[in-house]
């Protein structure tokens, strides 16, 4: 006899999405659900009312995680924790972090319904503030633990920002630490998101099985040479940063692309100064990034970048001055969850590839503390971070399935 694998309520589903991409869609504008904004708020209440009706626990902590639970009957249960993020990015896509929270309810919604009954403790959660219009990764990095008072004194959009964000709230930095769970008390973590790249839908593959998210490195670059009168001053002679910018640019995309194949790289900002038509810039301000998924190489590609500007620095007779801003070290998903996010694929028969994940998730914090794993979905024409982005239902659907396939495996295997 073969077992038809447990699947998940695809109208209740649909009818909720539907509700749910409603809340801060501003049409063409986009999705407004910055953390801790108007919309952001009624859509984390939202949550918790569809979790009540679904007679879910709901739950918030001192870090304002929304849960629904499903508490196990067994005594001293772990807990396995499914979820993302309902806030947006300004002007963002309506599926980024809100399709795993969703996600994460239907399945346990749909656990409870079938009358499972798992060793484990099911818990939904909706992440604060993963997109870092306050902080970045705020929530799973107060539950993780991996908080500390020098983030917190130094948040990217300022500190004032940071506390009216959390009085509102009615949340403090003490409760922020409080949020702190223990991680043996943690059985895993699965996030299910769209991909926000051109990757799986190219390759026409219906579920990305995530093998880790890159690390990121980021340095802010200065070359200075020396304003002059751009009449005047012979091509040769002059020390213009402008130059120094333009190759490190052009160069950057040779470097990776030749050395380092598998990683990425961006510079994201330039500004020449004093900038006026008939001044030799004096200053090239650059912000540069580079990714990578082993952390060995990606401290190598950050050294091969600086010794590129380095060397551009010289050719064109510029002094230079970096600044290493940011490190996020790479995080690997856990072997057995990308076995359960595969075995559950195929018990579906749907097709999957591993793949890295390029942007940063809740996933990547939570990686570090317990068994962590990570489900996508294709994005049509890999548009995110955009009113544009979208994943078809069917697909959505898919994601979903299999996040409940994973969660039952991981559960009663962990
Ligand atoms: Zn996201």
């Amino acid at each position: 006899m073969t077992h038809e694998p447990l699947t998940v309520d695809a109208d209740r589903f649909a009818a909720d999405l539907a509700q749910l991409c409603e809340i801060g869609w501003e049409g063409e504008r986009g999705l407004h659900r910055t953390a801790f904004s108007q919309p952001h708020l009624q859509a984390r209440e939202w949550f918790l009312r569809r979790a009540s009706a679904a007679g879910l626990e709901t739950r918030v902590d001192g870090a304002g995680n929304h849960s629904a639970l499903l508490p196990s009957g067994e005594p001293e249960a772990r807990t396995l924790l499914l979820g993302s993020h309902l806030d947006s990015v300004p002007a963002g896509g309506r599926l980024d972090g809100a399709l795993g929270v969703l996600g994460a309810l239907e399945v346990v919604r749909t656990v409870k319904d079938a009358g499972l009954r798992l060793p484990v403790t099911l818990e939904a959660i909706d992440f604060t503030d993963e997109e870092g219009t306050v902080l970045g990764t705020m929530g799973s990095r107060a539950l993780a633990g991996q908080l500390t008072p020098e983030m917190l004194a130094s948040p990217r959009y300022g500190r004032d920002r940071l506390l009216a964000a959390l009085a509102g709230a009615g949340l403090s930095e003490e409760s922020l630490f409080a949020a702190r769970r223990d991680p043996a008390d943690i059985a895993g973590f699965l996030e299910l998101h769209i991909e926000q790249g051109p990757v799986l839908e190219q390759a026409g593959v219906q579920l990305g099985i995530v093998t880790g998210i890159r690390g990121n490195a980021s340095f802010d670059i200065e070359f200075v040479g020396a304003a002059r009168h751009a009449g005047t001053t012979p091509m040769a002679a002059r020390r213009d940063a402008g130059l120094g910018a333009a190759s490190l640019i052009l160069g950057l995309r040779e470097l990776v692309m030749r050395d380092f194949p598998g990683c990425v790289a961006n510079v994201g900002d330039l500004r020449l100064e004093p900038g006026a038509f008939n001044v030799v810039p004096e200053r090239a301000v650059l912000k540069l990034e580079c990714r990578s998924l082993d952390e060995d190489e990606l401290r190598e590609l950050a050294e091969a970048v600086l010794a590129l500007a380095g060397r551009e620095a010289e050719r064109w007779g510029l002094e230079l001055r970096t600044e290493a801003v940011g490190l996020w070290k790479p995080a690997p998903t856990h072997p057995r969850a990308r076995e359960a996010i595969a075995h559950a694929a195929r018990r579906l028969r749907l097709t999957a590839t591993e793949m890295p994940s390029g942007a940063g998730h809740d996933a990547q914090v939570m990686a570090r503390i317990t068994t962590s794993g990570m489900v996508f979905v294709p994005s049509v024409d890999g548009i995110s971070h955009h009113p544009h982005e979208w994943t078809s239902l069917p697909d959505c659907i898919n994601g979903t399935n299999v996040l409940l396939g994973a969660a039952v495996e991981l559960a009663t295997t962990s």
